[in-house]
């Protein structure tokens, strides 16, 4: 069916307001936060804004039957491409639908349609003082159903984990327009084994088995009290061996965060008033808790970390724990500023390695930008391992192109080789499926079965994941 014929037909069916069909509105849905979509944006047929999931299931009847493709959209702050339609389709935009159905407090679980942003959820159940662990960067943009899909996670989840854990039971619309609910159907139990969990099948599957429109999540309650330390190293192997020590002794943080020189170079030079210690590395730890417990696992750290930190700093102070992660909280920023004709890209962003391979692995991606004369930063959640680079180029530079995609793609194969991954949260998308194979091995083909007992027709965006 042409792009004329699909627009004019999911007017018929759902009417004008609904569905966006302007080219130039087709060209912001060409992008997510990805490289990629830098580099090659592609624009869908139509966007469908649905309200319910009639309107969901109505556009996906209608694509299933005549062979379209549906690529679920949440806020678009993936970095895979996982949003966009690589091969054209319609685009089912959810960040719309952003009702909070129930805070179901008494029962410690709340549910929401699929838009829901997720610091504005927060900001809702603490009225109850209940939260919604799993804290993303990306948490005053991305939706709860973005999340779902991608088993998004980010600071906290050393000690949180990632959004599947949370995730009691779904609402999907399935491939062929069918509607099923994961979890059961009149379940509000924290607890239930019953049946093969589709809900953990579909958390993280990205978009390409259903689409997410109604979310049940537990709900944890808000800690009482934060204490924050810092702790700086001359010596890079000495950072994880501390993280360790830390966890043999009994500690377990809400956050353990790392920076490593180039991190460090990349926050003076864009605020130096913020002046941190010139070090191999500095690591930031959270933990939470209540007051006692959170002043004892201070304690331990601060014993811990003396045995090798060149300095050491602990607060309970709001002040005091503000400014001590301020570096950390402009990380981010300050790498997209080293070069004032560059810029930072998403690509080879979010590998995740073992805790006793992050220094190797820190080395290692340092002699990669020096082989390809490429400036990177290097920050991450190293509790769990995962290492964010941010190559910094001119994007609109060939040359500085091409041998950035060299360079992303050596860092993917160094976190496979020293037995980590190529995405520790952030998914596959269209940018990482290559490395299905290496990673997975013969499970792919069980994924593919699944896919086809899902998504017979491989209408679900395609072209990601596998
Ligand atoms: C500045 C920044 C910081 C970030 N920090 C973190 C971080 O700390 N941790 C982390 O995990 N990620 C992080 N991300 C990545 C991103 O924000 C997360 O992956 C987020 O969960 C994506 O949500 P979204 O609503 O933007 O989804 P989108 O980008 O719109 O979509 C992501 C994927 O989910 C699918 N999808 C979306 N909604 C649905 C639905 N309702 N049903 C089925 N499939 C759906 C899409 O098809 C796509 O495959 C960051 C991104 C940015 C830009």
């Amino acid at each position: 069916m042409g792009t004329a014929t699909i627009k004019k037909e999911l007017i018929k069916i759902l009417g004008e307001k609904k569905v966006l069909t302007d080219d130039l509105d087709l060209m912001y849905y060409s992008y997510d936060s990805s490289f990629l979509t830098r580099l090659e944006p592609s624009n869908p047929d139509a966007v469908v804004i649905p309200a319910s999931t009639e309107d969901v299931q109505k556009t996906v009847r209608f694509a299933y039957e005549n062979n379209i493709n549906i690529i679920p959209r949440g806020a678009g702050t993936g970095e895979t491409g996982g949003c966009i339609a690589v091969n054209g389709g319609i685009v089912l935009d959810l960040s719309a639908w952003d009702e909070i159905v129930e805070i179901d407090a008494e029962n410690m679980q709340v549910i929401v349609r699929p838009g829901v942003i997720h610091a504005n959820l927060n900001e809702q159940l603490a009225k109850f003082n209940l939260f919604f662990p799993p804290d993303p960067g990306s948490s005053k943009m991305c939706t709860i159903g973005g999340m779902v899909a991608n088993n998004a996670s980010g600071l906290r989840a050393v000690k949180y984990w990632s959004t599947e854990p949370y995730v009691l039971g779904l609402e999907v619309v399935m491939p062929n327009g069918d509607i099923i609910i994961t979890g059961g159907m009149k379940a509000r139990t924290i607890k239930n084994v019953s049946g093969l969990n589709l809900t953990k099948l579909m958390v993280g599957s990205e978009g390409t088995l259903g689409i997410i429109t109604q979310i049940r999540l537990r709900c944890f309650p808000v800690p009482k009290a934060r204490g924050i330390a810092m702790a700086v190293f001359d010596n890079l192997d000495d950072a994880p061996a501390t993280v360790l020590d830390v966890y043999q002794n009994g500690v377990l943080p809400s956050g353990i965060e790392i920076l490593d020189s180039s991190a460090i170079k990349a926050v003076n030079e864009f605020k130096p008033e913020i002046n941190l210690p010139e070090a191999e590395a500095i690591l930031l730890f959270e933990v939470d808790g209540n007051p006692p417990s959170v002043e004892y696992e201070g304690e331990i750290i601060r014993n811990v970390a003396v045995k090798r930190a060149r300095s050491f700093e602990w607060s309970t102070d709001k002040k005091r724990m503000a400014e001590l992660w301020e570096g950390r909280s402009i990380t981010a920023t300050a790498a997209a500023r080293v070069r004032p004709d560059g810029s930072r890209i998403f690509a080879g962003e979010d590998i995740s390695v073992p805790l006793s391979k992050v220094a190797d692995t820190l080395r290692a991606i340092r002699n990669l930008g020096e082989k390809y004369g490429i400036r990177v930063v290097n920050y991450g959640h190293i509790g769990d391992g995962n290492v964010h680079t941010a190559p910094v180029i001119n994007p609109e530079n060939p040359d500085e192109v091409e041998k950035v995609l060299q360079l992303v793609h050596e860092i993917h194969l160094l976190a496979i080789e020293v037995g980590g991954t190529t995405t520790g949260e952030h998914g596959v998308g269209a940018v990482r499926r290559c490395y299905a194979e290496a990673e997975h091995g013969k499970a792919v083909e069980y994924m593919r079965k699944i896919k086809e007992a899902c998504d017979p027709k491989g209408i679900m965006n395609p072209g990601k994941v596998f």
